[in-house]
């Protein structure tokens, strides 16, 4: 589309992984396994007269967010009620953050692994704490209410209207998912809901700069959803707009069967929440020497980290990312490297990426679980490397690996798998093969250099494929050679 320019900003809803409820004791339990109403108590079912207390631990990982996406960190901050009716919260507020938030000013960077090097800068609006709802669950004739969910800590984590595509769009939430995984404060768990995204879409003409009137698709459950929405909504829009007619501010949904957003309340219908400070918590100090000690401990980041690995292994930026985008993968293959003595990381990494993410994904096996160790995976490519298997056999090794486990030299021994290396031996063979075909010998020294295929083909046969392919060249190229001068010799030149 040329004639219009898509913007967009999301809004991040993310489930903190602490342990208790944001403001009482609770559990926070898999909302999606536990007992309904197992993880309740009168402060997170709103019974009157019962009091908050903030979760200091909820606060840490926040502020570990907020950090990571280099905000600055507000000293004092305000929790507000936010007032709205639904059966999914008791108390007729939410507890969230409005006027002042933790966390303000910061930004992502972005990669797209399709194009090389070009980190694209997201800036960040706001990071601010507030506690999750209940959840309806919808039967034939009624609806059933699970409190398992309210008072879970959220970070609600708000970009400027920065993205230009879909694309861009999907990847600002992935790169968003796999820092909260780093930061081991959201399992990522999209399926469970702990994650949800709101995404705010306008157009306007290609190059002005000013902001068109957006619409806001509440609750996207999936990136998949989110990419296909906004552009559902892209489209939406520009033949609105091509047509002369404006485009209304609008709060959507997006329904999943027939792939569209629909309206769920115009802007004359907009809640009036009636924000004020929560009377019941004290304003949110926070300690600087506390804010010094959390970006002390922060892990290397997603970002970080890819640059490293290019630079370090010589990976291109695509191996980077993928092998960056998990902690657990990159902590596998460094400990690969650690124990390779001196294979290329390189070639480890081609065969972690694409040998051992193949066989982990059909199985659905996570790389912690593997049987595969870094260990195995090095020795493996070593011995692949040296020649000493071939890489048909080495895939045959790490399949066995994968369902066994042991080491790749054991399972080489075993299966007699190792590559006959011998000189010697391969020697008496091509000699074999060449005295058994003298046709195509003849041929050869005729003029036809393209039937060597053809004898390494009958060598490798004849090894059933166990001969190292460059030895065999060797011994064929001078068996050759040796039969060309006697032919020249004989012919008298
Ligand atoms: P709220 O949705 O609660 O009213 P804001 O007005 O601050 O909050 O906007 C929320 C999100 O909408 C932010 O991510 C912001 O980047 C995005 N946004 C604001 N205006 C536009 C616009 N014209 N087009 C696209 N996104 C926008
Ligand atoms: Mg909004
Ligand atoms: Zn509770």
């Amino acid at each position: 589309m040329t004639d219009f320019d898509p913007v967009i900003g999301l809004e991040v809803h993310a489930e903190l992984l602490t342990r208790s409820k944001m403001f009482c004791g609770c559990a926070v339990v898999d909302s999606t396994a536990a007992e309904p109403n197992s993880s309740v108590c009168e402060i997170c079912s709103g019974m009157p007269g019962s009091l908050p207390v903030i979760n200091q631990r909820a606060v840490e990982y926040a502020l570990r967010v907020a950090l990571a996406l280099n905000c600055s960190i507000a000293e004092t901050s305000v929790f507000a009620r936010k007032n709205y009716f639904y059966p999914d919260l008791p108390k007729g507020f939410q507890i969230t953050q409005y006027e002042f938030p933790l966390a303000t000013d910061g930004w992502i960077e972005i990669d797209d692994p399709s194009a090389p090097v070009s980190s694209k800068r997201v800036r960040i609006r706001r990071v601010h704490l507030e506690e999750d709802t209940g959840k309806l669950v919808h039967r034939e004739r009624h609806s059933l209410v699970d409190y398992n969910r309210s008072g879970v800590p959220l970070l609600e984590i708000v970009s400027e209207p920065d993205l230009g595509s879909a694309d861009q769009a999907r990847l600002y939430s992935l790169s968003l998912r796999s820092l909260l995984r780093y930061l081991e404060v959201n399992s990522g768990d999209l399926e469970k809901g702990v994650m949800r995204f709101e995404a705010n879409v306008s157009l306007r003409p290609a190059g002005s700069v000013e902001l068109g009137t957006r619409t806001e698709i509440k609750n996207l459950n999936s990136f998949r959803a989110l990419s296909r929405s906004i552009e559902y909504e892209i489209d939406r829009q520009a033949t609105l707009l091509r047509s002369g007619k404006p485009v209304a501010q609008d709060t959507l949904g997006w329904n999943e069967e027939q792939q569209i957003t629909v309206s769920q309340r115009s802007k004359e219908e907009a809640h009036d929440y009636r924000y004020f400070p929560e009377p019941d918590l004290p304003p949110l100090h926070i300690d600087e020497t506390w804010v010094e000690q959390i970006r002390a401990d922060l892990p290397e980041l997603p970002a970080v980290k890819r640059a490293r690995f290019m630079s370090e292994y010589g990976l291109n930026a695509y191996a980077a990312g993928v092998l960056t985008a998990e902690r657990s993968t990159a902590a596998f293959y460094e400990a690969a490297i650690e124990s390779s003595q001196g294979t290329s990381p390189v070639k480890i990494a081609n065969w972690l990426s694409g040998d051992l993410f193949g066989l982990l994904n059909e199985a659905g096996v996570e790389i912690d679980q593997s049987k595969v160790t870094s260990e195995a995976l090095a020795g493996l490519v070593a011995l692949v490397e040296t020649g000493q298997i071939s890489a048909a056999s080495g895939k045959a090794v790490l399949d066995v690996l994968f369902a066994e486990g042991g080491s790749p030299e054991s399972v080489v021994e075993k299966e007699g798998l190792a590559q006959v290396q011998d000189q010697a031996a391969i020697r008496l063979i091509v000699e074999q093969v060449l005295s058994n075909n003298p046709d195509q010998v003849s041929e050869y020294l005729a003029g036809k250099p393209a039937l060597s295929e053809w004898f390494v083909g009958q060598i490798m046969r004849e090894t059933r494929g166990k001969a190292d392919p460059a030895r065999v060249r060797t011994e064929l190229d001078a068996a050759l050679l040796a039969l060309n001068d006697q032919e020249q010799s004989q012919s008298g030149r």
